[in-house]
């Protein structure tokens, strides 16, 4: 470990051991430093905190609604390009390369544990979780549509019957 990052642990750890010292500090330095036309500090009880931010994220999000949707949106489309790229960028069953054809198959099937937990994830949740996890692929790899759909309904993809047939009559 560098120093500098040695200095930033020490300070971290600190900080959490004299979280009451620290905040009493804060409370003086801004009593000492409020400007004087401030009426005194209001204090908060921490349900009334939590209410507060409450309100505060639900004006916030009507208030810009649209845009933050469609933010959403590109966010999802980024991740979506740049995992699909990640991975191979073509069906590891047929090679179909469309991009909108393309998703992230779970190859053993998801884990049966609670929702959007660990890697039991769907959709834009698992895109923004292979891409901070740095593309796990003992689980995970590129299906076309087709693919995915002939194995979810029948088990197996022709594409994969058809190689196993012929290794068969190739014997
Ligand atoms: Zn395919
Ligand atoms: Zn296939």
């Amino acid at each position: 470990m560098c120093t500098k990052e040695y200095y930033k642990l020490y300070a971290r750890r600190w900080r959490a051991r004299n979280k009451e010292h620290l905040k009493e500090y804060r409370r003086k330095l801004y009593l000492k430093n409020r400007p004087p036309d401030r009426p005194r500090l209001i204090v908060y009880t921490p349900e009334q905190r939590l209410e507060n931010s409450k309100r505060w994220k639900r004006e916030h999000y009507r208030k810009n609604k649209e845009r933050l949707c469609q933010q959403a949106r590109d966010r999802h489309k980024r991740n979506r390009a740049i995992v699909i790229e990640a991975y191979g960028g073509k069906c590891t069953c047929c090679g179909e390369s469309t991009p909108e054809f393309l998703a992230i198959d779970h190859i053993n099937g998801r884990d049966k544990g609670p929702r959007g937990q660990g890697d039991n994830k769907l959709g834009f949740q698992m895109y923004a979780w292979l891409i901070r996890n740095k593309f796990p692929k003992h689980n995970y790899r590129l299906h076309c549509s087709n693919c995915n759909n002939a194995r979810a309904w029948f088990g197996i993809c022709p594409h994969e019957r058809d190689r196993n047939q012929n290794a068969i009559a190739a014997d």
